[in-house]
């Protein structure tokens, strides 16, 4: 497995950061399409042998009759570093360094769930082993496949393992190997018999020899391994195992090895062949076929990495900049979010984004209609027309015209505008927060929620000082509308009115109903005069406090106060939402993995 490890070490880093984040978007790795290796063939073939020696550890129990009774996946993971050890799924967290008691866990766990008997299952036992000598990969050890039910099985036993077998290696990306016997005759080799029925080309199935050593004298297996007997796609391999008695005396790997390599060397019949002999060997053309299907993945893989790459850019770029760490970078930050900020409030007033126009709606429509509402024939009803002039006269009745009795009714009048005009003021105040609001969401400020608070309270204080600025300065021109009145509207009018009527009417008549209808009407027609001004000078006066100077200084308090404020203190206010902060680093993080990755794999994809 050497070679491939060396191959595998290159990509290893440029996989991990494809597949060990285990967080969210879980992606596709190298990893998941690698093939996985099954080793099919007759009750004690030789096939659990054959996988040991693939692996290069001494760890499956082995023996006559059915030992494998369960499937056993097999999974090997790379660590960089530290020492090998086992674990298997059903003893999660529990780490075993002793193989022998990894052989005496997989047989007791075998037993658990079929009983002592000769029962297979189909459940099968997952073990991972972790060691700086592995690649990423996956082995399957099956039950070997049998013609007849023994004491203590079913019947269907023939049939079920050969369906258990049958679906672990009709998956395409399964590598079959075939384990024969050589002791027994090729045309009775189940290995043979079910992979050419999943894999008629032989495109996946390497056939394996075993028992070379065991054939009876005078025979031998050099047409076979010479593809006469049986042509497969890949050339066969022939290998020593250990036998029964080597595994009772505990007869090391290295030494099997060594006396498998004598054994190809030494023999008449096989030393042409020797080169292609072996368990060596064997590893060496599983490493080749392996490397080929990981470099034909790494294309893909490449292009993977860098569409992810365009992803995590583009988020990242979403997510704006992560925050300067000097007090001059920080409040260059905040100055330049305010002011964005301040230029959408802006675009919100102008028109170029929406919500300006509601203010135009509460001089057009509000306004006038409020003002429409106040009712003023109603309130110069004759009653009340009387009431007041003669209120106003005191005890001396008015000689020519009721001066003072004209201005109470018009004073009267005019102040209930007050309350309309009040109302324009707040509906305006309440539409430019509602917009400064609105320009905050759609500003960066939404990711730092301590500058939120504080630029939304600054804002909406500015706003409030103007909306007191504006209503004084509203109310005051309805006050100067009462202070003075338009000379020359009077004037105007028919003098028998100003005079007090007809001379021939007496004192007593000025009160009659004739008379307090015309004065009625004089002040309706003057207040409905004023009321005209009103409407066009009450906009202009909301305008200027408050929408022109909302425009105009909308921060500046915020920003005279922020030039005071201390590097801590600005810092502070920059203190992003964490979830926003911790998805940035992560994304970040992930990045510059990717990054990394598309350089290791551009090596790899060039290295031979
Ligand atoms: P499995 O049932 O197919 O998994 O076969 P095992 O690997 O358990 O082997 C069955 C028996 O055959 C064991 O006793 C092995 O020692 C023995 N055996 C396997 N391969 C060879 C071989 O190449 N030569 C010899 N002499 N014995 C072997
Ligand atoms: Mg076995």
């Amino acid at each position: 497995m050497e070679n491939l490890i060396s191959l595998v070490n290159k990509i290893q880093r440029a996989c991990t950061a494809l597949g060990d984040h285990g967080e969210e978007s879980a992606l596709p790795t190298l990893w998941d399409s690698l093939p996985s290796i099954a080793v099919v063939g007759g009750q004690s073939s030789g096939k659990s042998s054959v996988l040991e020696s693939v692996v290069g550890k001494d760890f499956l129990p082995r023996g006559s009759g059915i030992v494998t009774r369960r499937p056993l996946v097999l999974q090997l993971h790379k660590i960089d570093e530290g020492r090998e050890y086992a674990e298997f799924m059903h003893l999660p967290r529990k780490r075993l360094t002793d193989f022998a008691a990894v052989r005496k866990e997989i047989a007791d766990e075998t037993d658990r769930e079929t009983g002592r008997s000769k029962q297979i299952s189909s459940v099968p036992i997952h073990l991972s082993i972790y060691s700086p000598n592995v690649v990423n990969l996956t082995l399957i050890d099956l039950p070997g496949l049998t013609k007849v039910a023994v004491e203590g099985q079913p019947d269907s036993i023939v049939q079920d393992i050969e369906n258990m077998v049958r679906s672990y290696i009709e998956k395409p990306n399964c590598i079959i190997l075939a384990i024969s016997p050589a002791n027994q005759d090729l045309a009775t080799s189940d290995a043979i018999k079910i992979s050419r029925e999943v894999d008629p080309r032989g495109e996946r199935t390497i056939g394996v020899l075993t028992k070379i050593d065991l054939m009876d004298k005078g025979t031998d297996a050099v047409d076979i391994l010479e593809g006469k007997s049986y042509k497969l796609q890949y050339p066969w391999i022939g290998v020593v195992n250990r036998s029964q008695a080597d595994i009772n005396k505990s007869v090391d790997m290295i030494a099997a090895r060594r006396r498998e390599r004598e054994y190809f060397a030494n023999s008449q019949e096989y030393r042409h062949l020797a080169q292609k002999m072996g368990s060596e060997h064997l590893g060496k053309v599983l490493s080749k076929h392996l490397e080929g299907v990981i470099r034909s993945k790494i294309p893909a893989l490449q292009s993977l990495i860098s569409k992810t790459i365009v992803e995590l850019e583009t988020e990242l770029s979403r997510l704006g900049k992560p925050i300067a760490t000097d007090a001059g970078g920080k409040l260059y930050m905040i100055m330049e979010i305010c002011r964005v900020f301040d230029q959408i409030f802006k675009e919100h007033l102008d028109g170029s984004r929406s919500g300006g126009d509601k203010i135009y709606n509460v001089f057009d429509n509000q306004l006038p209609a409020a003002m429409k509402r106040l009712q003023f024939d109603k309130n110069l009803s004759m009653d009340h027309v009387r009431k007041l002039i003669t209120e106003a006269d005191g005890y001396q009745p008015h000689l020519i015209a009721p001066e003072q009795g004209y201005r109470r009714l018009i004073e009267s009048s005019l102040g209930s505008i007050k309350g309309p005009a009040e109302a324009a003021v707040d509906a305006v105040h309440a539409i430019l927060k509602e917009l400064v609001h609105k320009a905050i969401s759609e500003t960066e400020l939404k990711q730092y929620p301590a500058l939120k608070v504080e630029v939304s309270a600054a804002a909406c204080e500015s706003l409030d000082r103007m909306k007191e600025e504006s209503r004084k300065a509203t109310l005051l021109l309805v006050d100067m509308e009462c202070g003075y009145l338009t000379v020359e509207f009077f004037r105007k009018l028919p003098q028998d009115i100003e005079k007090g009527g007809n001379p021939t009417h007496s004192i007593f008549d000025r009160y009659n109903d004739a008379y307090l209808r015309r004065v009625g009407t004089t002040v309706l027609s003057y207040i409905n005069m004023v009321c005209a001004t009103l409407r066009n000078s009450i906009p202009k006066s909301i305008v200027y406090c408050q929408v022109r100077e909302a425009k105009r200084s909308l921060m500046d308090y915020f920003f005279a106060e922020l030039g005071g404020k201390e590097s801590k203190q600005l810092a502070s206010l920059l203190n992003e939402d964490p979830a926003v902060m911790q998805r940035r680093a992560s994304l970040a993080k992930r990045l510059e993995l990717y990054r990394s990755a598309q350089t290791e794999m551009d090596a790899v994809s060039w290295s031979k």
